[in-house]
Protein backbone atom coordinates (compact mmCIF):
# COMPACT_ATOMS: atom_id res chain seq x y z
CA UNK A 1 0.00 0.00 0.00
CA UNK A 2 1.11 3.56 -0.98
CA UNK A 3 -1.92 5.14 0.50
CA UNK A 4 0.36 8.18 2.11
CA UNK A 5 2.42 9.11 -0.68
CA UNK A 6 -0.70 9.02 -3.29
CA UNK A 7 -2.49 11.53 -0.85
CA UNK A 8 -0.91 13.65 -3.74
CA UNK A 9 -2.67 13.26 -6.86
CA UNK A 10 -0.52 13.32 -9.93
CA UNK A 11 -0.96 15.93 -12.38
CA UNK A 12 -3.09 15.71 -15.24
CA UNK A 13 -2.09 17.86 -18.28
CA UNK A 14 -2.56 21.58 -18.08
CA UNK A 15 -3.61 22.09 -21.39
CA UNK A 16 -7.29 20.61 -20.52
CA UNK A 17 -9.46 22.11 -18.54
CA UNK A 18 -10.92 20.22 -15.22
CA UNK A 19 -14.00 18.62 -15.28
CA UNK A 20 -16.41 19.65 -12.80
CA UNK A 21 -19.24 17.80 -14.04
CA UNK A 22 -21.42 14.63 -13.76
CA UNK A 23 -19.18 13.28 -16.03
CA UNK A 24 -17.02 12.50 -18.04
CA UNK A 25 -14.58 13.51 -15.64
CA UNK A 26 -10.81 14.24 -15.54
CA UNK A 27 -8.91 11.37 -15.60
CA UNK A 28 -5.63 10.54 -14.62
CA UNK A 29 -2.60 10.75 -16.88
CA UNK A 30 -1.74 6.93 -15.64
CA UNK A 31 -5.41 6.14 -16.63
CA UNK A 32 -5.06 7.33 -19.82
CA UNK A 33 -1.97 5.93 -20.24
CA UNK A 34 -3.31 2.86 -19.62
CA UNK A 35 -5.37 2.38 -22.83
CA UNK A 36 -1.94 2.44 -25.06
CA UNK A 37 -2.43 -1.10 -25.95
CA UNK A 38 -4.48 -3.07 -28.31
CA UNK A 39 -5.74 -6.49 -26.76
CA UNK A 40 -7.64 -8.93 -29.04
CA UNK A 41 -11.00 -10.30 -27.53
CA UNK A 42 -9.89 -13.66 -26.67
CA UNK A 43 -6.10 -12.46 -25.87
CA UNK A 44 -5.50 -14.36 -22.13
CA UNK A 45 -4.49 -11.64 -20.87
CA UNK A 46 -7.42 -9.34 -21.68
CA UNK A 47 -9.67 -12.56 -20.21
CA UNK A 48 -7.52 -12.24 -17.18
CA UNK A 49 -7.72 -8.75 -16.46
CA UNK A 50 -11.49 -8.61 -17.48
CA UNK A 51 -12.07 -11.23 -14.93
CA UNK A 52 -10.03 -9.21 -12.28
CA UNK A 53 -12.10 -6.09 -12.67
CA UNK A 54 -15.03 -8.13 -12.13
CA UNK A 55 -13.85 -9.69 -9.03
CA UNK A 56 -12.52 -6.39 -7.79
CA UNK A 57 -16.63 -4.44 -8.66
CA UNK A 58 -17.44 -7.13 -6.36
CA UNK A 59 -15.61 -6.68 -3.64
CA UNK A 60 -15.80 -2.72 -3.44
CA UNK A 61 -19.54 -3.68 -2.20
CA UNK A 62 -18.71 -7.02 -0.17
CA UNK A 63 -20.78 -8.96 -2.96
CA UNK A 64 -18.20 -11.47 -3.72
CA UNK A 65 -20.26 -14.35 -2.36
CA UNK A 66 -23.61 -13.15 -2.98
CA UNK A 67 -23.76 -11.54 -6.51
CA UNK A 68 -22.22 -11.82 -9.72
CA UNK A 69 -20.74 -8.83 -12.06
CA UNK A 70 -21.79 -8.38 -15.63
CA UNK A 71 -20.09 -5.70 -17.46
CA UNK A 72 -21.63 -3.87 -20.46
CA UNK A 73 -20.66 -1.87 -23.22
CA UNK A 74 -22.63 1.58 -23.41
CA UNK A 75 -22.86 4.56 -20.97
CA UNK A 76 -24.78 4.16 -17.61
CA UNK A 77 -28.13 4.38 -18.81
CA UNK A 78 -27.49 1.29 -21.07
CA UNK A 79 -26.44 -0.26 -17.61
CA UNK A 80 -30.12 0.86 -15.96
CA UNK A 81 -31.74 -0.44 -18.81
CA UNK A 82 -30.43 -3.85 -19.08
CA UNK A 83 -30.63 -3.91 -15.10
CA UNK A 84 -34.08 -3.48 -15.68
CA UNK A 85 -35.03 -5.54 -18.40
CA UNK A 86 -33.04 -8.75 -16.98
CA UNK A 87 -34.78 -8.24 -13.18
CA UNK A 88 -38.12 -7.55 -13.75
CA UNK A 89 -40.51 -10.37 -15.00
CA UNK A 90 -42.54 -9.51 -18.03
CA UNK A 91 -45.13 -9.85 -15.49
CA UNK A 92 -43.72 -7.81 -12.67
CA UNK A 93 -44.29 -4.56 -11.26
CA UNK A 94 -41.96 -1.49 -10.21
CA UNK A 95 -42.59 0.77 -7.10
CA UNK A 96 -40.09 3.65 -8.67
CA UNK A 97 -39.08 6.24 -5.94
CA UNK A 98 -38.37 9.41 -8.12
CA UNK A 99 -36.92 12.72 -6.70
CA UNK A 100 -35.18 13.94 -9.68
CA UNK A 101 -34.04 13.23 -13.92
CA UNK A 102 -32.44 9.87 -13.76
CA UNK A 103 -35.76 8.45 -11.27
CA UNK A 104 -37.69 9.36 -14.22
CA UNK A 105 -35.39 7.82 -16.91
CA UNK A 106 -36.12 4.75 -15.02
CA UNK A 107 -39.76 4.99 -15.34
CA UNK A 108 -39.58 5.83 -19.24
CA UNK A 109 -37.37 2.93 -19.67
CA UNK A 110 -39.89 1.01 -17.87
CA UNK A 111 -42.62 2.24 -20.57
CA UNK A 112 -40.11 0.86 -23.43
CA UNK A 113 -39.51 -2.19 -22.01
CA UNK A 114 -43.49 -2.51 -21.32
CA UNK A 115 -43.06 -3.01 -17.49
CA UNK A 116 -45.82 -2.07 -15.17
CA UNK A 117 -44.68 0.90 -13.01
CA UNK A 118 -45.66 3.45 -10.49
CA UNK A 119 -44.03 6.04 -9.60
CA UNK A 120 -43.69 7.50 -5.75
CA UNK A 121 -42.45 11.35 -6.06
CA UNK A 122 -40.91 13.95 -3.94
CA UNK A 123 -39.40 16.85 -4.45
CA UNK A 124 -36.17 17.25 -5.99
CA UNK A 125 -34.55 18.89 -2.95
CA UNK A 126 -36.15 16.08 -1.26
CA UNK A 127 -35.55 12.74 0.15
CA UNK A 128 -37.74 9.58 -0.77
CA UNK A 129 -40.41 9.05 1.47
CA UNK A 130 -39.96 6.22 4.03
CA UNK A 131 -43.33 5.87 5.00
CA UNK A 132 -45.01 6.83 1.88
CA UNK A 133 -42.37 3.96 0.94
CA UNK A 134 -44.22 1.55 3.27
CA UNK A 135 -47.65 2.46 2.50
CA UNK A 136 -47.23 1.63 -0.76
CA UNK A 137 -45.86 -1.62 0.09
CA UNK A 138 -48.35 -2.51 2.38
CA UNK A 139 -50.72 -1.69 -0.07
CA UNK A 140 -50.18 -3.44 -3.22
CA UNK A 141 -49.04 -6.94 -3.25
CA UNK A 142 -48.43 -6.63 -6.94
CA UNK A 143 -45.52 -4.88 -6.90
CA UNK A 144 -42.26 -7.26 -7.20
CA UNK A 145 -40.31 -4.70 -7.44
CA UNK A 146 -38.62 -1.25 -5.62
CA UNK A 147 -35.97 1.12 -7.70
CA UNK A 148 -34.09 3.80 -6.12
CA UNK A 149 -31.41 6.31 -6.99
CA UNK A 150 -28.48 6.40 -4.73
CA UNK A 151 -27.26 9.63 -5.13
CA UNK A 152 -29.55 11.78 -7.83
CA UNK A 153 -27.18 13.44 -9.69
CA UNK A 154 -29.99 16.12 -10.88
CA UNK A 155 -29.64 18.02 -7.24
CA UNK A 156 -26.90 15.74 -5.46
CA UNK A 157 -29.11 14.83 -2.87
CA UNK A 158 -28.19 11.37 -0.97
CA UNK A 159 -31.24 9.20 -0.50
CA UNK A 160 -31.41 6.62 2.25
CA UNK A 161 -30.50 3.82 0.78
CA UNK A 162 -30.03 1.69 3.66
CA UNK A 163 -33.55 2.66 5.28
CA UNK A 164 -35.03 2.32 1.70
CA UNK A 165 -33.31 -1.48 1.95
CA UNK A 166 -34.93 -2.26 4.89
CA UNK A 167 -38.64 -1.50 4.14
CA UNK A 168 -38.43 -3.44 1.10
CA UNK A 169 -36.80 -6.37 2.44
CA UNK A 170 -39.23 -5.66 5.35
CA UNK A 171 -42.17 -6.21 2.77
CA UNK A 172 -40.21 -8.99 0.95
CA UNK A 173 -39.88 -7.57 -2.23
CA UNK A 174 -36.87 -7.11 -4.40
CA UNK A 175 -34.43 -3.75 -4.81
CA UNK A 176 -33.00 -2.11 -7.61
CA UNK A 177 -29.86 0.83 -7.28
CA UNK A 178 -28.88 3.16 -9.83
CA UNK A 179 -25.57 3.80 -8.01
CA UNK A 180 -24.15 5.08 -10.80
CA UNK A 181 -22.70 8.51 -9.28
CA UNK A 182 -22.25 6.85 -5.79
CA UNK A 183 -20.12 3.47 -6.45
CA UNK A 184 -17.27 3.83 -5.43
CA UNK A 185 -17.06 6.45 -3.11
CA UNK A 186 -20.41 6.35 -0.90
CA UNK A 187 -21.20 3.54 1.57
CA UNK A 188 -22.67 0.79 -0.29
CA UNK A 189 -22.04 -2.92 1.18
CA UNK A 190 -24.01 -6.03 0.28
CA UNK A 191 -23.48 -7.05 3.78
CA UNK A 192 -26.33 -4.66 5.31
CA UNK A 193 -27.84 -3.18 2.36
CA UNK A 194 -29.71 -6.37 0.77
CA UNK A 195 -30.35 -6.06 -2.94
CA UNK A 196 -31.26 -7.60 -5.97
CA UNK A 197 -29.36 -5.34 -8.84
CA UNK A 198 -27.40 -2.25 -9.19
CA UNK A 199 -25.94 -0.49 -11.75
CA UNK A 200 -22.93 1.45 -12.11
CA UNK A 201 -20.29 3.02 -14.26
CA UNK A 202 -16.29 3.19 -15.10
CA UNK A 203 -16.46 7.01 -15.45
CA UNK A 204 -18.00 8.52 -12.22
CA UNK A 205 -16.80 7.85 -8.47
CA UNK A 206 -14.20 5.10 -10.13
CA UNK A 207 -12.29 7.66 -11.96
CA UNK A 208 -12.17 5.93 -15.49
CA UNK A 209 -13.15 6.75 -18.43
CA UNK A 210 -16.83 6.30 -20.38
CA UNK A 211 -17.67 3.07 -22.09
CA UNK A 212 -18.65 1.07 -20.35
CA UNK A 213 -21.17 0.06 -17.18
CA UNK A 214 -21.96 -2.75 -15.00
CA UNK A 215 -24.53 -4.18 -13.27
CA UNK A 216 -24.13 -6.28 -9.92
CA UNK A 217 -26.86 -8.74 -9.33
CA UNK A 218 -27.66 -11.47 -6.78
CA UNK A 219 -26.55 -14.85 -7.54
CA UNK A 220 -29.00 -16.77 -5.93
CA UNK A 221 -32.12 -15.39 -8.13
CA UNK A 222 -30.08 -14.61 -11.21
CA UNK A 223 -30.60 -18.20 -13.37
CA UNK A 224 -34.45 -17.46 -12.77
CA UNK A 225 -34.34 -13.82 -14.99
CA UNK A 226 -33.12 -15.89 -17.98
CA UNK A 227 -35.68 -14.73 -20.84
CA UNK A 228 -36.71 -11.26 -18.74
CA UNK A 229 -34.69 -9.17 -21.64
CA UNK A 230 -36.87 -7.54 -24.53
CA UNK A 231 -33.27 -7.08 -26.54
CA UNK A 232 -30.12 -9.23 -27.70
CA UNK A 233 -27.43 -6.57 -27.05
CA UNK A 234 -28.94 -5.27 -23.90
CA UNK A 235 -29.71 -9.04 -22.15
CA UNK A 236 -27.76 -9.22 -19.24
CA UNK A 237 -28.58 -12.74 -18.58
CA UNK A 238 -26.88 -13.86 -22.02
CA UNK A 239 -23.95 -11.45 -21.27
CA UNK A 240 -23.19 -13.39 -18.08
CA UNK A 241 -23.42 -17.02 -19.42
CA UNK A 242 -21.26 -15.91 -22.69
CA UNK A 243 -18.58 -14.69 -20.30
CA UNK A 244 -19.02 -17.12 -17.77
CA UNK A 245 -18.69 -19.74 -20.45
CA UNK A 246 -15.64 -18.93 -22.44
CA UNK A 247 -14.44 -15.49 -20.13
CA UNK A 248 -15.01 -13.49 -23.47
CA UNK A 249 -17.26 -10.58 -24.19
CA UNK A 250 -20.47 -11.19 -25.63
CA UNK A 251 -20.12 -9.21 -28.62
CA UNK A 252 -16.85 -6.48 -29.71
CA UNK A 253 -15.00 -5.85 -25.66
CA UNK A 254 -14.35 -1.98 -25.43
CA UNK A 255 -10.25 -3.72 -24.35
CA UNK A 256 -9.40 -0.45 -23.82
CA UNK A 257 -11.86 0.88 -21.44
CA UNK A 258 -11.67 -2.34 -19.22
CA UNK A 259 -7.50 -1.37 -19.52
CA UNK A 260 -8.41 1.86 -18.08
CA UNK A 261 -10.60 0.94 -15.71
CA UNK A 262 -7.94 -1.90 -14.09
CA UNK A 263 -5.86 0.97 -14.01
CA UNK A 264 -8.14 3.39 -11.90
CA UNK A 265 -9.16 0.32 -9.31
CA UNK A 266 -5.69 -0.13 -8.47
CA UNK A 267 -5.31 3.82 -8.10
CA UNK A 268 -8.22 3.25 -5.68
CA UNK A 269 -6.87 1.41 -4.04
CA UNK A 270 -3.55 3.38 -3.52
CA UNK A 271 -5.81 6.07 -2.77
CA UNK A 272 -6.88 3.72 0.73
CA UNK A 273 -10.69 2.19 -0.69
CA UNK A 274 -13.57 3.70 -1.19
CA UNK A 275 -13.53 5.21 2.50
CA UNK A 276 -10.39 7.53 1.63
CA UNK A 277 -11.96 8.10 -1.86
CA UNK A 278 -15.44 9.63 -0.12
CA UNK A 279 -12.98 11.61 1.97
CA UNK A 280 -11.03 13.71 -0.37
CA UNK A 281 -14.86 14.08 -2.19
CA UNK A 282 -15.66 15.43 1.06
CA UNK A 283 -13.07 17.54 0.90
CA UNK A 284 -13.35 18.95 -2.37
CA UNK A 285 -17.29 19.61 -1.50
CA UNK A 286 -16.34 21.26 2.31
CA UNK A 287 -13.85 23.65 -0.16
CA UNK A 288 -16.03 24.29 -2.71
CA UNK A 289 -19.32 24.92 -0.81
CA UNK A 290 -17.63 27.15 1.85
CA UNK A 291 -16.27 28.82 -1.06
CA UNK A 292 -19.35 29.60 -2.73
CA UNK A 293 -20.95 30.65 0.00
CA UNK A 294 -18.41 33.18 0.84
CA UNK A 295 -18.87 34.68 -2.52
CA UNK A 296 -22.66 34.55 -1.83
CA UNK A 297 -23.76 32.16 -3.64
CA UNK A 298 -26.72 29.67 -2.47
CA UNK A 299 -26.67 26.32 -2.67
CA UNK A 300 -29.89 24.60 -3.33
CA UNK A 301 -29.40 21.36 -0.35
CA UNK A 302 -29.09 21.90 3.00
CA UNK A 303 -25.55 19.96 4.13
CA UNK A 304 -27.26 17.00 5.61
CA UNK A 305 -29.02 16.11 2.44
CA UNK A 306 -25.91 16.90 0.25
CA UNK A 307 -23.90 14.24 -1.35
CA UNK A 308 -20.21 14.66 -2.01
CA UNK A 309 -20.51 13.99 -5.57
CA UNK A 310 -22.27 17.26 -7.30
CA UNK A 311 -23.58 20.27 -5.71
CA UNK A 312 -26.50 22.72 -6.80
CA UNK A 313 -26.10 26.08 -6.69
CA UNK A 314 -28.98 28.34 -7.61
CA UNK A 315 -28.36 31.20 -9.86
CA UNK A 316 -28.35 34.76 -8.24
CA UNK A 317 -29.61 37.60 -9.88
CA UNK A 318 -30.85 35.70 -12.78
CA UNK A 319 -32.03 38.12 -14.92
CA UNK A 320 -28.60 40.21 -14.19
CA UNK A 321 -26.75 36.26 -14.63
CA UNK A 322 -26.46 34.36 -17.73
CA UNK A 323 -25.38 30.90 -17.05
CA UNK A 324 -23.66 30.68 -21.60
CA UNK A 325 -21.70 33.45 -20.10
CA UNK A 326 -20.35 32.27 -16.20
CA UNK A 327 -19.63 29.35 -17.95
CA UNK A 328 -17.33 30.87 -20.63
CA UNK A 329 -15.33 32.28 -18.95
CA UNK A 330 -14.92 29.57 -16.46
CA UNK A 331 -13.79 27.07 -19.01
CA UNK A 332 -11.62 30.15 -20.64
CA UNK A 333 -9.86 29.92 -17.33
CA UNK A 334 -9.54 26.01 -16.91
CA UNK A 335 -12.98 24.92 -15.41
CA UNK A 336 -15.74 23.38 -16.71
CA UNK A 337 -19.19 23.05 -14.89
CA UNK A 338 -22.39 22.33 -15.69
CA UNK A 339 -25.95 23.84 -16.00
CA UNK A 340 -28.72 22.93 -14.00
CA UNK A 341 -30.95 19.89 -14.60
CA UNK A 342 -33.80 21.30 -11.69
CA UNK A 343 -37.17 21.56 -13.11
CA UNK A 344 -38.19 24.36 -10.66
CA UNK A 345 -35.48 26.91 -10.22
CA UNK A 346 -32.84 28.48 -12.19
CA UNK A 347 -29.37 26.46 -11.32
CA UNK A 348 -25.83 25.27 -12.41
CA UNK A 349 -24.07 22.34 -10.86
CA UNK A 350 -20.31 22.01 -9.95
CA UNK A 351 -19.01 18.51 -9.35
CA UNK A 352 -16.79 16.98 -6.83
CA UNK A 353 -15.70 13.56 -8.00
CA UNK A 354 -13.14 13.06 -11.16
CA UNK A 355 -9.26 13.36 -10.32
CA UNK A 356 -9.26 16.65 -8.51
CA UNK A 357 -7.84 17.33 -5.01
CA UNK A 358 -9.16 20.54 -2.35
CA UNK A 359 -6.39 22.57 -4.12
CA UNK A 360 -8.01 22.59 -7.36
CA UNK A 361 -11.60 23.37 -5.64
CA UNK A 362 -9.99 25.88 -4.50
CA UNK A 363 -8.71 27.29 -7.56
CA UNK A 364 -12.21 27.18 -9.25
CA UNK A 365 -13.55 28.61 -6.41
CA UNK A 366 -10.91 31.63 -6.98
CA UNK A 367 -11.95 31.26 -10.70
CA UNK A 368 -15.76 32.24 -9.82
CA UNK A 369 -14.57 34.85 -7.62
CA UNK A 370 -12.58 36.25 -10.58
CA UNK A 371 -15.12 35.91 -13.37
CA UNK A 372 -17.69 37.65 -10.95
CA UNK A 373 -15.36 40.53 -10.76
CA UNK A 374 -15.61 40.64 -14.44
CA UNK A 375 -19.05 40.14 -14.63
CA UNK A 376 -19.85 43.24 -12.12
CA UNK A 377 -17.44 45.47 -14.22
C1 LIG B 1 -24.66 9.51 -14.88
C2 LIG B 1 -25.85 8.85 -14.34
C3 LIG B 1 -26.55 7.87 -15.08
C4 LIG B 1 -26.16 7.43 -16.47
O1 LIG B 1 -26.06 8.44 -17.36
P1 LIG B 1 -25.28 8.22 -18.74
O2 LIG B 1 -25.30 9.58 -19.33
O3 LIG B 1 -26.02 7.22 -19.52
O4 LIG B 1 -23.90 7.73 -18.40
C5 LIG B 1 -27.62 7.25 -14.47
N1 LIG B 1 -27.98 7.57 -13.22
C6 LIG B 1 -27.34 8.48 -12.49
C7 LIG B 1 -27.80 8.75 -11.08
C8 LIG B 1 -26.25 9.15 -13.01
O5 LIG B 1 -25.59 10.06 -12.28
Amino acid sequence: MRSKKSKKLEPVPDAEPLLLTPGPLTTSGRVKQAMLHDYGSRDKRFIELNRGVCDKLLSLCDADRTHLCIPLQGSGSFAVEAMLANQLPREGKLLNLVNGAYGHRVTEICRYLGRQVSVLETAEHQPVDLAALDRALAADAGITHVAVVYCETTSGIMNPLAQVAQVVAAHGRKLLIDAMSAFGALPLSAADIPFAALAASANKCLESVPGLGFVIAEQATFAATAGNAHSLSLDLYQQWRYMNDTGQWRFTPPTHCLLALHEALQQLAEEGGVTARRRRYQDNCRTLVQGMRELGFETLLPDNLQAPIIVTFLLPEPEAFSFEEFYRRLHDKGFVIYPGKLTQQDSFRIGCIGHVTPEQMAAAVSAVAQVLRELRR
